[in-house]
């Protein structure tokens, strides 16, 4: 057989989730940390233009990249003005069109790092090279320069970053913004996590006008309103951006999902009372699981402003983070997910998708782990 010319590696996020839940079907009791959900239910207004979308039988397709009148509500609850709004199946499609429509074969994407397990392999996918560019805290012009080539196509910006829970503030973002503008690059934002900032608010690249001429900005309903599983989201991007991307979308998806549109359309029609209660509730969580994990000897979190992952150094307990998972998996039934999937081995993220009482569990158990933790060598 011939070779395929393409693959991706599966999610490693996904894989572990996979893992955790079969563990736990076997009887294991799992508290599973691994999987970047909101596990709370969606708006009640969602639920309702679903159920009132079937009642009317609203189940052919819509137009490939989203139904006027929601690109309409997007719009004006976003403040995006300029540029074309596209709506797809979540934020992955979008951010591969994006991702595809850009870079091709010999072209290179800049990606701080560490970052979201998909964007590596999206990159590849395209047949464009990765490249990615470790940040300090916070990112450097130094650190950029020397990961730009002349054949750099865009840089990735995640805000706030999965899966550290950094929050890019007004001058790192002015930074990427001016270097994009001197290299010529287009600035791919996804910013699905922007409900999730805990301090100081969330200023979006979108706030840059200068750049829009080369922003494709993507979000969705995905993490704000609880509804990943609707697969719903939305971009703003420039007019050349947009119709490429409109191309690649109408074949690779055809539409969005009817009903989820609508669900969207009500959500974001809605006040913002459903994700500041949301925000409150992950900030809740953010400071039980803090104080827990900053109470163990050896391990080092990083300050979580925003998102719902907490990145912890474990190198001091033990170098290899996937052996750091399977073991405290093994031994104490807690899920995590090694920092080799983001790039950054040594460390591992732990998403606080579980309600206080279960975070605080898994905190004893981590404590537990950890102090009674010996390594190969000893
Ligand atoms: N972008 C980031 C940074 C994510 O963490 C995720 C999901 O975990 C996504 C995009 C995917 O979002 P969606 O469910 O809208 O495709």
């Amino acid at each position: 057989m011939k070779p395929f010319s393409r693959t991706a590696a599966p999610s490693v996020t996904m894989s572990l989730d996979r893992q955790a839940r079969e563990l736990a079907a076997s009887g294991k009791d799992v508290i599973n940390l691994t999987a970047g959900q909101v596990d709370l239910p969606m708006p009640d207004a969602g639920k309702a233009a679903i159920r009132a979308a079937l009642d009317a039988d609203r189940t052919g397709y819509v137009p490939a990249t989203g139904s006027a009148d929601l690109i309409e509500t997007v719009r004006n609850k976003t403040g995006w003005t300029e540029g074309r709004v596209l709506i797809s199946a979540g934020a992955k499609p979008l951010l591969t069109a994006a991702i595809a429509c850009v870079a091709g074969p010999g072209d290179e994407v800049l990606l701080p790092a560490p970052c979201y397990t998909s964007y590596p392999e999206t990159i590849r996918l395209a047949g464009a090279v990765p490249v990615p560019v470790f940040r300090g805290t916070p990112l450097t012009h130094e650190a950029l320069t020397r990961g730009v080539s002349d054949r750099t196509k865009a840089i990735v910006v995640n805000n706030p970053v999965n899966p550290t829970g950094a929050v890019l503030r007004a001058p790192e973002l002015r930074l990427l913004a001016d270097f994009a503008k001197a290299h010529d690059l287009y600035l791919i934002a996804d910013e699905v996590y922007h409900a999730f900032v805990y301090e100081g608010g969330f200023t979006s690249l979108y706030a840059f006008a200068d750049v829009r001429e080369r922003l494709i900005l993507v979000d969705s309903a995905s993490k704000t309103y609880a509804m990943a599983g609707l697969r719903l989201g939305y971009a703003v991007a420039p007019a050349p951006a947009a119709e490429a991307m409109s191309g690649f979308l109408s074949h690779a998806l055809g539409c969005p999902c009817s009903l989820s549109e609508r669900a969207a359309k009500a959500v974001l029609a809605a006040d913002d009372t459903y994700s500041d209660e949301l925000r409150g509730v992950f900030r809740r969580r953010r400071d039980r699981i803090l104080a827990g994990i900053g109470r163990i000897p050896r391990l080092r979190t990083a300050p979580c402003e925003g998102a719902f992952y907490l990145w912890i150094d474990v190198s001091a307990v033990e170098a290899d983070d996937a052996l750091f998972c399977r073991r405290l998996l093994d031994a104490e039934g807690v899920a995590l997910t090694p920092g080799r999937a983001f790039l950054c081995p040594g460390f591992v993220r732990l998403a606080f998708t579980k309600p206080e009482s279960a975070l605080a569990e898994a905190a004893a158990r981590l404590d537990r782990f950890v102090r009674s933790y010996r390594t190969d060598a000893n």
